[in-house]
């Protein structure tokens, strides 16, 4: 049957891990070189369609940076949905997002439906995190992964996708 839902999605990781340029490509199909710091957090929404349902998706996009961390819980707490990012080119950002699923584990709510994504994949000579170990980490901790470039498009529909067919449907 058809259904139209609203979900809270948070956007959670490292400054320059690329998630406002993730959010952009998925928004608006754009890509900037020289994407600007978000400050506290941006706004955007997009909808997607999975069997008969559409998905609206209220995203909030982090700043990322410790000092905003205090303001973490206001965007994640009440999400339906988490998306969070590391740079496959940045081995301490991979530490970092391992410490978000954490804190999301022990604070947030209890059915939140969390995606782990690699993203800069165009990247590849300058990777530093395998595959193999996100998705490894990723198994261990129930989250759905991905390696994502929001400068190619890789994967970046599709991980917005998934999580909507992965949300309750109640
Ligand atoms: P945020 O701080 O996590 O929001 O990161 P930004 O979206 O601001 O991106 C930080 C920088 O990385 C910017 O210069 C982006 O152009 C760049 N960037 C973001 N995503 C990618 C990607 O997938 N591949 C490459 N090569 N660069 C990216
Ligand atoms: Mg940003």
């Amino acid at each position: 049957s058809q259904s139209n839902r609203n979900a809270k999605l948070v956007l959670l990781g490292d400054m320059g891990t690329g998630k406002s340029s993730l959010v952009l490509r998925f928004v608006k199909g754009q890509f900037l070189e020289f994407q600007e710091s978000t400050i506290g957090a941006a706004f955007f929404s997009q909808t997607v369609s999975v069997n008969n349902a559409t998905v609206k998706f209220e995203i909030w996009d982090t700043a990322g940076q410790e000092r905003y961390h205090s303001l973490a819980p206001m965007y994640y707490r009440g999400a339906a949905a988490a998306i969070i990012v590391y740079d496959i080119t940045n081995s301490d950002s991979f530490a970092r997002a391992k410490k978000w699923v954490l804190e999301l584990q022990k604070q947030g709510n209890p059915n939140l439906v969390m995606a782990l994504a690699g993203n800069k994949c165009d990247l590849e000579d300058k990777r530093t995190v395998t595959a193999e170990e996100a998705r490894a980490y990723a198994e261990e901790n129930g989250l759905f992964f991905v390696e994502t470039s929001a400068k190619t498009a890789v994967n970046v529909n599709e991980i917005f996708y998934e999580i909507a067919k992965r949300l309750p449907t109640t």
